[in-house]
């Protein structure tokens, strides 16, 4: 393309961002759309009279303060420089305004520019970035909420199996494996934990974005996967019982070591899987 890559790559940024934004969107209500379905089903089941609840879905109502319920300003929620320009705290009532915002839009920039660095210009890197935000998402509500909802975690798998099927069909039979294995190796883990233990170490989430990680990468990423994965747990787990009064013994969410696994194979898996093969053999 004709532009200067310094250009194109603050555009990209910039988009990021954007999408960043729209993400944390997805992060806030998601969860809370989903327990509104849950509790109206469970009210029809239970056959009680539903309630009457104001719309809510992602586009409404407008970005409103999380504290004081104000609508906020357009130009104080552009991504970023709202935050920024307020110093993260609501115009109306100066209530502090989570870190979560910037962050996650940061992020989004951030993994924008890293994919075009890694894959260029390319149709592919649309793919690869789309896994990258929804693996975000799915990271940042785990953490928050302990929901790896079916609304994420199952398009990631068709995606994954639509990209190797548009850009790498010989990789059609790995991923197809690697779906079904990933499922099924969390699956069994979890039941033979919760014969031993009596305990549920994780959830059906937890499955289901393996499979997905799965379908991307095809079966033989597996196993880094969950070492990945597992170690990155294992070292943050104890880092939080040593260090963070406020995350002692909670139990800590699984999805996010596993997006960061995946965050990883993905963006590095080349470099990393013959490393990998030969520490296996
Ligand atoms: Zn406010």
């Amino acid at each position: 393309m004709g532009l200067p890559p310094a250009i194109l790559y603050a555009l990209v940024f910039v988009v990021g961002l954007c999408l960043g934004s729209f993400l944390n969107v997805v992060i806030t209500r998601l969860p809370v759309m989903l327990m509104r379905r849950w509790r109206g089903e469970a009210l029809e089941a239970l056959e009680m009279p539903a309630e009457s609840v104001a719309r809510f879905n992602l586009a409404t109502p407008a970005s409103l303060c999380p504290r004081c319920e104000t609508p906020i300003a357009w130009h104080d929620n552009l991504p970023l420089f709202g935050w920024l320009k307020r110093r993260g705290r609501c115009a109306q009532c100066d209530q502090p305004i989570s870190m979560q915002y910037p962050l996650v839009e940061i992020a989004g920039g951030l993994l924008a520019i890293t994919v075009l660095a890694l894959y260029g210009a390319v149709p592919q890197a649309l793919f690869i970035y789309a896994a990258c935000l929804v693996l975000l998402a799915l990271s940042v509500i785990d953490f928050r909420t302990y929901l790896l909802p079916d609304a994420l975690t199952l398009p990631l798998l068709w995606l994954g199996l639509v990209y190797q099927l548009l850009f790498q069909p010989f990789m059609l039979g790995d991923a197809v494996i690697g779906a079904m294995a990933g499922y099924l190796s969390l699956w069994s883990f979890y039941w033979l934990f919760k014969l031993v233990t009596g305990k549920e170490g994780m959830g059906y989430g937890d499955f289901k974005l393996l499979a997905a990680l799965g379908a991307w990468l095809g079966w033989p990423f597996l196993p880094l996967l969950l070492v990945l994965s597992a170690g990155l747990g294992a070292v943050v787990g104890l880092a939080a019982q040593a260090f963070s009064p406020t995350l002692r013994g909670k139990p800590l969410p699984f999805g996010p070591f596993l997006a960061l696994a995946g965050w990883t194979c993905l963006l590095a898996g080349d470099e990393l899987f013959p490393l990998y093969m030969r520490l296996g053999a």
